[in-house]
């Protein structure tokens, strides 16, 4: 009796009444959402209960209050709440032994979004305290993919690129400033991310990625078997997601992709290794030129990029990360891309199936 409970917050309360049970005149209506809509019978304790249950006072608490102002015993109160703890319509108290009181505070709404779908958003808060996700590049889209994961308090991010900030960054990547331009991208993303949120563990690795070999050089400088996820947000050399994939696979760390083609936003896919289709099942088409002037123009090539589908492809890789790391329901994102035309403003899934004869994942590796 000395739990304590409080009514979800997000719910909003209708009170009817209830002619059909005589013993419960009210017919109690929380929510309006197909999710979250629920109907509890109740009597006249019922909206007392309720007022009550905000999370200040304990079960027994509540108990002695309601027992004497309406004259029933404290084992009928405490069925109703059962009944109620039993509808999911009651959050137990925060409790954490890996989360300061202050971390609970600053992911209060976040608990209660995931209270929505699971009836202890402490223990998913602190899965993402344990969880670690590297994220290769911090531009375009990693800078936003960082942010994102630090918001949602994912315990260890770690970070690499080489890059300097240019003022043509600005537009789209948000961990930078004016102020910044001339300033180490690793730098400057691990100092605003730490200050963002002081609770997160934020490793910056500046190492430029020009071939495979230049990923393993990493590995003594971070545990890379501590690793749960890896997003690969850099664009440049054109191999580098090649090079992540085999990286990658050859560690058994699941991963995904994220960038932009034109005016595709372009998610995934998610790569589980043994499981789905990895990037090498697709053929490969990377380009190289021998002939000087074709090198020339190449070299010259430079993706456009759009801040808001920045912002909306990152949004869309660390929605399906965080369901990843919290052990949700399958992705949408194996063994098929997400793309978002921005001028049809259309949502589409590309196949990207598993290649019986892919070099990396095929039938003759088993
Ligand atoms: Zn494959």
């Amino acid at each position: 009796m000395r739990e304590r409970f409080q009514l979800k917050k997000f719910y909003r309360i209708s009170d009817y009444q209830n002619s059909n049970v005589s013993e419960f005149p009210h017919l109690v209506s929380l929510g309006y959402d197909e999710i979250l809509a629920k109907q509890v019978q109740g009597n006249d304790v019922t909206l007392s209960l309720l007022a009550h249950l905000d999370g200040t006072k304990s079960l027994g608490e509540i108990c002695d209050i309601l027992s004497k102002a309406h004259k029933i015993s404290e084992a009928e109160i405490f069925l109703q709440v059962r009944a109620l703890i039993d509808a999911g319509l009651l959050l137990p108290e925060h409790k954490s032994e890996l989360l300061s009181t202050e971390e609970i505070i600053r992911y209060d709404r976040h608990l209660l979004f995931y209270s929505i779908f699971t009836e202890n958003p402490i223990w998913h808060q602190e899965k993402l305290a344990k969880a670690t996700v590297a994220i290769l590049g911090v531009g375009g889209i990693g800078s936003w993919v960082a942010y994102n994961l630090a918001c949602c308090g994912v315990g260890r991010l770690i970070l690499i690129d080489s890059d300097f900030i240019e003022t043509s960054n600005l537009t789209r990547q948000i961990l930078y400033g004016p102020s910044d331009v001339g300033k180490s991208k690793i730098e400057v993303a691990v100092n605003r991310l730490r200050n963002f949120n002081p609770f997160i563990n934020v490793i910056g690795i500046e190492k430029k990625i020009q071939n495979y070999g230049d990923l393993d050089e990493i590995l003594p400088e971070i545990d890379f078997a501590g690793i749960d996820f890896i997003i690969q947000s850099a664009d440049k050399p054109e191999k580098i997601h090649f090079w992540l994939d085999e990286f990658a696979y050859r560690r058994k760390i699941s991963y995904a992709f994220a960038g932009y083609i034109e005016i595709l936003g372009v998610v995934g896919p998610i790569v589980i290794p043994d499981k789905t289709s990895c990037l090498m099942c697709a053929e490969a088409k990377i380009h190289d030129f021998e002939n000087a002037d074709l090198k020339a123009i190449q070299d010259r090539f430079q993706a456009p990029s759009f801040g808001p589908i920045n912002s909306i492809v990152s949004s869309f890789v660390v929605l399906e990360t965080i369901k990843l790391l919290l052990g949700m329901e399958e992705s949408q994102l194996l063994n098929q891309r997400l793309t978002y035309n921005f001028l049809k403003n259309q949502i589409d899934y590309e196949p990207y199936p598993k290649n019986p004869n892919c070099t990396q994942c095929g039938r003759k590796n088993d």
